[in-house]
């Protein structure tokens, strides 16, 4: 279990973070952000995997990425 979050303010829709996503669970919004470009985001929780491709390779460092700990047995 993973997920990214967008800071939506430092997105410029530049898409880089879509092209390297492995799972293509990354989109751009139809919603403008205040800069005026449509943000990215996450479209499907279940199947990122939290590799952090799409952190590193964006050049505004927008991205955050969270991963569950798996529970120990
Ligand atoms: S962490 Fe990996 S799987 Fe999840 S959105 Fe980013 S590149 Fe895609
Ligand atoms: S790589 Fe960064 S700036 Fe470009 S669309 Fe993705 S989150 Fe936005």
């Amino acid at each position: 279990m993973a997920k990214i979050t967008v800071e939506q303010e430092r997105c410029k829709g530049c898409g880089i973070c879509i092209a390297f996503c492995p799972k293509k669970v990354i989109q751009l919004s139809k919603n403008l952000n205040p800069k005026g470009f449509f943000p990215a985001e996450l479209i499907n929780e279940k199947e990122c995997t939290g590799c952090a491709i799409c952190a590193l390779m964006c050049p505004d460092v927008a991205i955050e990425v969270y991963r569950q700990e798996r529970e120990k047995k």
